[in-house]
């Protein structure tokens, strides 16, 4: 049995050691829950909908201090921690109500009668990114238990334990042991049994496109059933009709939250020429304006980066020679810091315009015509998110028709809402979660026909 020692990555101190589990233990917690599925499955729809209540009334219950392991974990200020595990109360609220409408249909057919029922998948791997620890848990974990599937999670090396908090958290609300286990430890050991072990037969996966892709091929091999939400590399796109003003002042925030490592960061600025000037000089107020420092104090907007690993790597985006336009500030001393960072002029094949760095670091680049901007916008693998400011609605609708990405927001910076299906496309992933149909993907539809002589 190995640990894995998590550090505050705002104080760089140790927090706590977690054991890390082997593939003979991931092989028995799998076998664990096929036989708990067993038994959930036929728990009657209202009382899954109770327990699933119960258990979003303990997590309320625990928000602040699953919030402060979070902000101990993941470095990510109260504020948003406290959001963070409010939402997923909320996820497993929306999806308490789900298996008492698990309804299937009544077919007419000839000689006579079809009917179908949704049947839960099974066994489901949810297998969870570090960047936003708990709701991504959630979107998949709420669905699932709805659907009457069982669980095993495999957190982020780096930021097991609100995971594991909420693992606690589920059995004391009754949920039945075996039907959701959290299972700390490597993606190559943890994970790769997920994929490969038969009775598993679903893998949900957040993380990046390039481990998306090997679980893709490991799931072909069983014809295994899989949801992937992967990278991204979005742009914000501001017109000269729009409120420049206020595209300016919430930009910082499409792309700086959770100091750059979301998915749906904004991390290209795509901004109509002849406003170019006038935004640049707003959203220079905008970034300097951004409170970054001790992820405790009620006020600050952006905590430090997940590691100093990973603080290397954005780092690396911007050289010495980098166009920096101007940064926001950061602390000194230990932690994890790096300041917002903007860079402009940046020429369409640079690294820091074309991959996406997780980290606060955005490109600025201006576009002549509404055609110039879709075509920018799309000019990437990726498409998951993305932002229109414009103010003109017919132009809003075509160019949000135009982008290639699963989730645009008009005039607003916001991009995940738990009550509207999220995902991506191209390589941002396959399938989607959240939303009122989410509870499906964790289901096979069968249909029985009844003969009426
Ligand atoms: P990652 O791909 O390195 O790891 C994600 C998870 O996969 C971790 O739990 C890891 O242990 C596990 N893993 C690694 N190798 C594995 C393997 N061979 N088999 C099975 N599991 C394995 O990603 P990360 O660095 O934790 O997260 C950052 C990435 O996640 C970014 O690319 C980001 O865009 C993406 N992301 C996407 C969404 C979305 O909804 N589309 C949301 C959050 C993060």
């Amino acid at each position: 049995m190995t640990t894995h020692t998590i550090i505050n990555p705002a104080t760089e101190q140790p927090v706590r050691q977690v054991e890390q589990s082997t593939a003979e233990q991931t092989d028995e917690a799998i076998e664990h829950a096929a036989r708990a599925q067993e038994h959930w499955r036929q728990v009657a729809p209202g009382d899954r909908a109770r327990l699933l209540r119960r258990f979003a009334e303990l997590v309320d219950t625990h928000g602040d201090e699953l919030a402060a392991l979070e902000t101990a974990n993941s470095g990510h200020p109260m504020g948003a921690a406290r959001w963070e595990a409010g939402q997923v109360r909320d996820v497993l609220m929306y999806y308490s109500a789900a298996p008492e409408r698990m309804a299937g249909r009544q077919i007419p057919v000839a000689g006579g009668l079809d009917v179908t029922f949704k049947e839960p998948v099974g066994v489901v791997g949810l297998i969870v990114p570090w960047n936003f620890p708990m709701p991504i848990l959630s979107w998949g974990l709420a669905p699932a238990l709805a659907a009457g599937c069982a669980v095993v999670a495999k957190p982020a090396e780096l930021t097991p334990l609100t995971a594991i908090r909420v693992g606690e958290l589920a059995l004391d609300a009754g949920i039945p042991e075996g039907v959701f286990q959290v299972l700390p430890g490597k993606g190559a050991i943890v994970g790769q049994r997920l994929v490969d072990h038969p009775a598993v037969r679903k893998i949900v996966f957040t993380g990046s496109t390039e481990v998306g892709r090997q679980i893709m091929a490991g799931c072909a091999r069983h014809v295994k059933r899989l949801t992937l939400e992967l990278g991204g590399k979005s742009a914000n796109i501001v017109f000269a009709d729009a409120d420049v003003e206020r595209a300016a002042a919430t930009a910082p925030y499409a792309v700086f939250d959770n100091a750059g490592q979301d998915c749906c960061a904004r991390s290209r600025i795509l901004v109509e020429a002849s406003v170019l000037e006038k935004f640049m000089g707003l959203l220079e107020g905008a970034v300097r304006g951004v409170r970054v420092g001790d992820p405790t104090a009620a006020d600050t907007e952006m905590g430090p980066l997940i590691s100093a690993a990973h603080r290397e790597h954005v780092a690396s985006y911007v050289p010495d020679s980098a166009p920096v336009a101007f940064r926001g500030s950061a602390p000194d001393g230990a932690g994890f810091w790096y300041p917002p960072t903007v860079l402009a002029p940046v020429p369409p094949d640079s690294v820091a315009y074309t991959e996406e760095i997780f980290g606060p670091v955005v490109t600025v680049t201006p576009f002549t015509d509404e055609a110039e901007a879709i075509a920018m916008a799309n000019d990437t693998p990726y498409g998951l998110s993305g932002s229109i400011w414009t103010g003109s609605v017919g132009r809003a609708i075509r160019v949000a028709r135009g982008v290639e990405t699963g989730n645009l927001s008009v005039n607003s910076h916001s991009s995940v809402r738990y009550w509207t299906p999220f995902g991506g496309f191209k390589q941002s992933g396959l399938g989607r979660e959240l939303g009122p149909d989410a509870v499906d993907a964790f289901t096979e539809v069968k249909n029985v026909f009844i003969a009426n002589n």
